[in-house]
């Protein structure tokens, strides 16, 4: 079988089987955003890593150097945010082609740097090698918490929120593919940044976490219904998504409309988009929602709810079960840039 078929989650189901249970200090291994070690004292001590593919995750066309870095560096802090975590340091390995100009190379780990920096996690080590084709780029991060998020604390009853809006990472997409902008600086200003320099939500994390509001969590990397897929298969529990909740901006919508695609799909299935989605119990919600808002720019928005169960059902806006056609990112099962990233 070739791992196309297999899938990108089916391959790593087979080296959690291969590895087994974890082992003291880890505590937390495969399967959540990053994992957790019990070392002496008090807290845990998180860690994720994540690689990165030129003509995979990104293409040089669209991207500076710099926002490749400065992409890396958001993408792997985000799961650190998906803990409940605070960063506290970064290593960064990087294949590059020995015909690649030293300026664009430095400049793609100065973006790099500058935004772990940024949020706490300062580049302390790493490693460099030759590339036979592109760049790769893998972000460590380590990070800290009291007490971790997992993806298997939902429990029936509770209600399912996400932090700020989707989709905009599948119209920053939409558009670069149309040909309709010819690299991410050209897009509307809030889709490139979502593009080329993704917040992870460390504040809302940590505004949470200090409060102990919440009881599952992953950060939405492979789009909204996979992403609950993984929450829902991680906590035995069902997660009901309704889609006229969950919330989209004005120039999502507009870009959708200018590209005659339905926004509420992106929002439901494109990867990237790097928010939380939050398990929280009804009585906490509205405090949950206040403690976000009053924290920043974005909001904290109830998309869902948990019951009994194992699957993900998606309601339109009659409130009937749909069909969600793309169900999400797969590094194994999709072209690369053609239907999300993660
Ligand atoms: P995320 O999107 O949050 O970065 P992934 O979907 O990439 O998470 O990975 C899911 C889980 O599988 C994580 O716990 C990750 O550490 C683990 N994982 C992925 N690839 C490997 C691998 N090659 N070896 C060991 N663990 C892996
Ligand atoms: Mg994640």
């Amino acid at each position: 079988m070739r791992l196309a078929e297999l899938g990108e989650f089916g391959f790593i189901e087979k080296i959690a089987r291969l590895v087994g249970a974890p082992q003291a200090p880890v505590v937390v291994g495969i399967g959540d955003d990053a994992a957790v070690l019990k070392l002496t004292g008090d807290g845990y001590l998180l860690l994720t890593t994540d690689v990165l593919v030129e003509d995979v995750h990104f293409r040089r066309q669209w991207l500076s150097p710099e926002q490749i870095g400065t992409r890396a560096a958001g993408m792997a802090l985000s799961d650190i945010a998906a803990m409940g975590g605070r960063p506290i340091a970064a290593f960064v390995s990087v294949g590059l082609p020995p015909t690649l100009e030293v300026e664009p190379a430095e400049e793609l780990m100065a973006g790099l740097s500058r935004t772990a920096t940024q949020y706490g996690a300062v580049l302390a080590g790493g490693d460099t090698t030759a590339s036979s084709q592109g760049i790769f780029v893998d972000v460590v991060i380590l990070g800290t918490t009291h007490q971790p998020w997992l993806r298997n604390g939902a429990q029936p009853g509770d209600i399912l929120m996400v932090t700020g809006s989707l989709g905009e990472a599948g119209a920053a997409l939409a558009l670069l593919q149309a040909g309709q902008v010819t690299d991410a600086s050209a897009l509307p200003e809030a889709l490139a940044k979502r593009f080329a320099n993704p917040t992870p939500r460390l504040a809302v994390a940590e505004a949470l976490a200090a409060r102990n509001m919440v009881k599952a969590a992953i950060d939405i990397s492979d789009g909204l219904v996979q992403d609950a897929g993984h929450l829902s298969q991680r906590s035995g529990v069902s997660i009901t998504i309704e889609s006229a909740r969950v919330p989209i901006s004005p120039i999502c919508r507009q870009t959708a409309q200018q590209l005659a695609q339905d926004p509420v799909q992106w929002a439901l299935t494109s990867g990237e988009e790097y928010e939380l989605l939050l398990a929280i119990s009804p009585e906490m919600a509205e405090q949950a929602s206040q403690v976000v808002t009053a924290n920043g720019e974005i909001a904290l928005t109830e998309i869902g709810y948990v019951t009994e169960g194992e699957r993900v059902v998606v309601l339109d806006e009659s409130g009937k079960p749909m069909d969600v056609t793309l169900g999400g990112w797969d590094h194994f099962g999709q072209d690369p840039l053609c239907g999300g990233e993660s």
